[in-house]
């Protein structure tokens, strides 16, 4: 099958946008990604998927933690950045959360340990089991069909 009917289906799939954060030897590791969802209850668990040539790969096998930071809408240069969109090196300052840095001022960070992982060809599930939870209020950032995007609310019918 061609790549291109395969990604443009997967891209009929409206998402949020998340930025994973991770650490190891006190340097912070921030990757954008759509490809999160939620697991289980009990246990809370969520899943993400990191491709193989993504440095976030090897970073997260060594820290055995990372958050998922959830993007506001106002946060699509974030998303930019932490996908490599923007090519200038830029200062981020984190916010941590159980010595795990996390993005400021996201709706969520949501601080996981890896609880299981599971190569899927060239992408590798992990599996985080939620160790601790931050919200705020706000709408959110969307990705549909490669384009970003944000909510905007029906009229009543
Ligand atoms: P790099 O490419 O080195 O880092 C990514 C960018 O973040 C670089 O520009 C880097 O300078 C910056 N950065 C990292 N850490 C810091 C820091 N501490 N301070 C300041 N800047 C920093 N890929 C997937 O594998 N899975 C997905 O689910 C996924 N979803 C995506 C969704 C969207 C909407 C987009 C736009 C991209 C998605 N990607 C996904 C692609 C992924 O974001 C990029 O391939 C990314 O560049 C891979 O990051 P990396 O870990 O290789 O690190």
């Amino acid at each position: 099958m061609d790549d291109r009917l395969f990604r443009n289906a997967m891209g009929k799939f409206a998402t949020g946008v998340t930025v994973i954060t991770t650490e190891v030897d006190g340097e912070a590791h921030g990757m954008t990604a759509n490809a999160f969802m939620s697991v289980s209850l009990d246990p809370k668990l969520v899943v993400i998927s990191i491709g193989e040539k993504a440095k976030m790969l090897e970073k997260i096998n060594q820290s055995g933690t990372f958050a998922v930071n959830i993007l506001a809408a106002e946060q699509q240069e974030v998303s930019m950045l932490f996908a490599g969109q923007i090519k200038e090196k830029r200062e981020t300052e984190f916010d941590r959360i159980q010595d795990v840095p996390v993005i400021k001022d996201a709706l969520a960070n949501i601080v996981c340990k890896v609880y299981s992982k599971q190569a899927a060809g060239d992408h590798t599930l992990f599996i985080g089991e939620v160790q601790d939870i931050v919200l705020r209020e706000g709408a959110p950032l969307t990705f549909f069909a490669g384009k970003y995007g944000e909510i905007t609310e029906r009229q009543p019918v």
